[in-house]
């Protein structure tokens, strides 16, 4: 018979990494599962970059979303693994200090090991069936957390989820990142200039199949590498194995289409190779998990705060075109809106919690809560209420939103 941990995490994104840390401190075991050979989620295998936050003067739990995120931070900053702001990061060293945040928080690690189901019944997870290695395994826990970014232990354990946007369906596109090294740099405006301009030739030549509008482009460490967030990939569905594979084959055409014109077109590009493209492609949305309340644009637009607000954010509502090109943009009027502990709740559980993008929102606040320091604060808050849940013997429903509130952003 498998030991019965108090707490697991699938994921090891932003938010199961936030999770994870978060309840082992607080004296829980906890088991990390995690598909690929390393934890960061899309910050590492989506080559994803950089943090999306912003300072401001009016509070201070604002801009340091939370501690575990703060503390990651801190620690690429000490490597040398961050700019001044502690915003562009190296995706490599992340891997190790995550590591060892991981390892030093006394969780237990399970890489290359991917959740395919689950037992549930009334409400409360049973058991979760892992593929490994070395083939099935079945683990216990307490409580579950589901940080898989798609929803994907809610989804195999019967809860209630939606995808996309509400007239189709559609999700947003996917983009696989990639970055070029090589570039000459020193002048960011001509360089900008030059690819955008570039880029709306080679797609008026054919050359170029990409439907994104522009070239999005953002520095790294180095000047001469260059990050680009600029393939899209449409209508393709991010829970679905074909789906994906499909999609990475056509983002890798356009990586090696934009790559080829700007080399052969682009005088700042003449020298420049092909440094990274990420090891899956970048998955912006898929399934979001229906809980006690339905987090909407008009919450994230006018601020709106809870009395189980967990989790605070003052990005914008950001929704890459579904069908093609464009991109809106609505922000957020005053501070920062609030994230409902309700919306980690799936409708009904006993014993699970989310701690990833995929919370019950509609496709619009979706799109603004979605950035990592934000997913990184909703599993802090997941963590702390594991915890809560288990020293008080309660299922997940019944923990106090409000008293929880009132621990995370106690001064
Ligand atoms: C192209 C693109 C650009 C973006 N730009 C920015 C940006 O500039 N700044 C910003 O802050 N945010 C940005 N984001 C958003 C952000 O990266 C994600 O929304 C965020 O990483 C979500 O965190 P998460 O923990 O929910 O999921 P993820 O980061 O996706 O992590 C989920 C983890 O769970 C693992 N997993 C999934 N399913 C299973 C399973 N069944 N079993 C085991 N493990 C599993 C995955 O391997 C992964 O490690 C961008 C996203 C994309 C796609």
């Amino acid at each position: 018979m498998s030991k019965k941990y108090d707490v697991i995490v699938v994921g090891g994104g932003p938010g199961g990494i936030g999770a994870a840390v978060t309840a082992a401190r607080n004296g829980m075991s906890v088991l990390l599962i995690e598909r690929y050979g390393f934890a960061g989620g899309m910050a590492t295998a989506g080559l994803v970059n950089p943090f999306m936050y912003y300072r401001s003067n009016t509070d201070a739990n604002y801009y340091l979303p939370s501690p575990v995120f703060m503390e990651i931070v801190k620690s690429l900053s000490d490597n040398g693994a961050a700019d001044k702001e502690g915003k562009v990061f190296d995706d490599e060293i992340l891997k190790i200090l995550l590591d060892k945040l991981l390892i030093d928080s006394n969780v237990e690690i399970l890489y290359h090991a991917l959740v395919v189901g689950a037992v549930s019944k009334s409400g409360a997870i049973s058991e979760i069936a892992v593929a490994c290695k070395e083939g099935r395994k079945d683990f216990k826990a307490k409580i579950l957390i589901d940080a898989t970014g798609d929803g994907d232990l809610a989804h195999f354990a019967g809860f209630e989820t939606e995808k996309g946007r509400k007239e189709d369906g559609a999700c947003q596109p996917m983009t696989l990142c990639f970055r070029l090294g090589g570039v000459k740099a020193d002048d960011w405006d001509a360089l900008r200039k030059e690819l955008n301009e570039i880029y709306m030739e080679g797609k008026a030549r054919g050359e170029i199949s990409d439907p994104r509008e522009n070239v999005l482009i953002s520095r790294t460490l180095r000047p001469d590498v260059i990050h680009f967030n600029t393939t899209r990939v449409i209508a393709k569905d991010g829970t679905v194995s074909k789906d994906l594979g499909e999609a990475e084959i056509i983002a890798r055409k356009q990586v090696w289409e934009i790559f080829n014109v700007f080399k052969s077109k682009s005088q700042l590009c003449m020298d420049a190779f092909i440094l990274k493209i990420a090891t899956q492609i970048g998955i912006r949305e898929t399934r979001r998990v229906m809980g006690g309340y339905v987090l909407d644009a008009n919450d994230v637009i006018n601020a709106k705060t809870f009395d189980d607000g967990i989790a605070r954010s003052s990005y914008p509502i950001d929704i890459h075109n579904p069908s093609g090109s464009g991109t809106v943009i609505e922000r957020v009027k005053g501070g920062y809106y609030e994230i409902p502990y309700r919306c980690i709740v799936p409708k009904g559980s006993k014993n699970l919690l989310m701690a990833c993008r995929a919370i019950s929102s509609t496709h619009e606040a979706h799109s603004s809560l979605r950035v990592m320091p934000v997913v990184a604060s909703i599993g802090e808050a997941a963590g702390l209420a594991a915890v809560e849940a288990i020293k008080g013997g309660i299922s997940v429903s019944d923990v106090d939103g409000a008293k929880l509130k009132k621990n995370i952003f106690r001064k």
